[in-house]
C-alpha cells in the first residue's frame, strides 16, 4: 500500500476570513467536508492533504475510476461568503481494470473484487455416446491391472461428473479462499502497524477482466498441467506478449483432473474430493500469476517469486530454491524444493496452510492505483 494523498493548496488573499469550508466533490457529489478556522491557516496559504477516505472513513476505488474530482472552498468574511473552485481532475485506474478495492478504516476491513474471465474449456476423455456404442471404448488404455489397483473402479465414460458451471463455482471459491486474509484463516495484512482483514471476492465477466483462461475437465488420460501466462504488461520482458499468440487451452488453462489420470506412465485413480481440493488451489495459483505479473513483472511471476526457473518452470535446486515449510504459511505462489521434513518424512500437501502471501495481497491492492489528469 502506498501512502498517496490528494494535495490541495489554497491561497488566501486580502484580509483573510473568519471561517471557511473545504468541500471535496467526486462526480459533483460532496464526499468530504473540512471546516477551517482562520488560525489554522499558515500566513496566506492553506495546505490540505486528503487521503481519499470519505466522511464515513471509507475509500472505494471504483468511485474514483472514470471519476472527476474537484474542491470547493467557501470562506466567510463580515457575513459575506466567497467561493473558489479548484481545477477539475479526471481519475482512472493506472495499472489494471480488473480489481476494485473498498477500504474501511474504522472497522479495518478491506474488500477486494477481482474480475476474472474463466471460460468453458470443454471436456477431455469422456465419450457421450459410450452407453449407446459399447464397442467404442477409448479408455482401453486404462488396463485391467490399473483398474484392479484402483479397487476395480470403472472409468468415467458417458459424461463428465462436473459441468462447466460447477467448475466455475469451484474456481471462484478457490480464488476467494486463498486470496483472502481474514478471520476465516486467521490472517490479515498490516499497514503502519495496523492489522486489516482482507476478503477477496472473484467475479466472472468477459470485459474489463483478466486475460481469459479456460477451465478444462480431464479424465482417462495424461494428467493435464495447468498454466497461466497471463496478459501482457509493460516490464523487462516481451515474452508475455509473445505467449498471447498461443491459443487458450495449450498453456493457458486450469484443469480438473479426475478419475483415471496417468502420471509417470501409470494410471492412478483420483477421487472427486482430491480433484476438487487441487482444482480450487490451482485456480487460485494460476490467477495469482496474472496478479504477480501485473504488480511485480513477468519474471517474478513465471519464476514463482524466485523458486523456479524462468521458462521451463522447474523447481530451483537448493540452496537457491526453497524447502517446503514444515510449519506456518505455505506461499500459494511458490514452488517448493522438497516435500520432506528434516527427518525425511513426507509432508502431505497442507491446504489449510496454503495462502496468498501478505506482500502479494498488498500488491493486488496497489494495482488500484489511479492516474490523475487535469481536465481540459
Ligand atoms: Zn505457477
Amino acid at each position: 500500500m502506498e501512502n498517496s494523498v490528494f494535495h490541495f493548496e489554497m491561497e488566501v488573499l486580502g484580509s483573510g476570513f473568519e471561517h471557511a469550508v473545504l468541500n471535496i466533490l467526486l462526480n459533483d457529489e460532496c464526499v468530504y467536508t473540512k471546516h477551517i478556522e482562520y488560525n489554522e491557516v499558515n500566513k496566506t496559504r492553506y495546505d490540505f492533504k486528503w487521503d481519499g477516505f470519505d466522511s464515513n472513513g471509507e475509500y472505494v476505488s471504483k468511485k474514483f475510476n472514470n471519476g472527476k474530482l474537484h474542491a470547493e472552498f467557501t470562506a466567510r468574511l463580515d457575513g459575506v461568503e466567497h467561493v473558489a473552485y479548484t481545477d477539475t481532475y479526471n481519475l482512472s485506474y493506472k495499472q489494471v481494470k480488473w480489481v476494485d478495492v473498498a477500504i474501511n478504516k474504522n472497522n479495518k476491513e478491506i474488500d477486494i473484487e477481482l474480475w476474472v474471465n474463466l471460460t468453458d474449456g470443454g471436456r477431455s476423455g469422456v465419450y457421450p455416446l459410450h452407453g449407446l456404442l459399447n464397442a467404442f471404448h477409448p479408455a482401453d488404455e486404462v488396463t485391467l491391472t490399473d483398474r484392479k489397483k484402483a479397487g476395480g473402479k470403472e472409468p468415467i465414460m458417458g459424461g463428465a461428473t462436473k459441468k462447466y458451471k460447477e467448475l466455475l463455482d469451484l474456481a471462484l471459491k478457490g480464488i476467494e479462499r486463498y486470496w483472502s486474509r481474514n478471520s476465516k484463516n486467521g490472517k490479515g495484512i498490516h499497514h503502519n502497524g495496523v492489522a486489516y482483514q482482507v476478503s477477496t471476492t472473484p467475479q466472472n465477466r468477459k470485459t474489463e477482466s483478466m486475460n481469459s483462461i479456460p477451465l478444462i475437465y480431464n479424465t482417462n488420460g495424461e494428467r493435464k498441467r495447468s498454466g497461466n501466462t497471463g496478459d501482457s504488461y509493460p516490464d523487462s520482458t516481451n515474452l508475455d506478449a509473445l505467449a498471447l499468440i498461443v491459443p487458450d487451452g495449450i498453456i493457458q488453462n486450469i484443469t480438473y483432473n479426475v478419475g483415471y489420470i496417468k502420471q509417470n506412465d501409470r494410471f492412478l485413480w483420483r477421487t472427486e474430493y482430491d480433484a476438487t481440493q487441487e482444482f480450487m488451489e490451482t485456480a487460485a495459483h494460476e490467477i495469482g500469476h496474472e496478479i504477480l505479473q501485473a504488480y511485480s513483472g513477468t519474471r517474478n511471476s513465471w519464476e514463482h517469486k524466485g523458486t523456479s526457473t524462468f521458462l521451463s518452470q522447474e523447481i530451483k535446486p537448493l540452496p537457491d530454491g526453497e524447502k517446503y515449510p514444515a510449519k506456518g504459511e505455505i506461499d500459494l505462489m511458490k514452488y517448493y524444493h522438497s516435500w520432506f521434513d528434516s527427518s525425511g518424512n513426507y509432508i502431505d500437501e497442507d491446504y489449510n496452510r496454503i495462502i496468498a502471501a501478505e506482500e502479494d495481497v498488498k500488491g493486488l491492492i496497489w494495482l488500484t492505483k489511479l492516474r490523475i489528469k487535469k481536465s481540459n
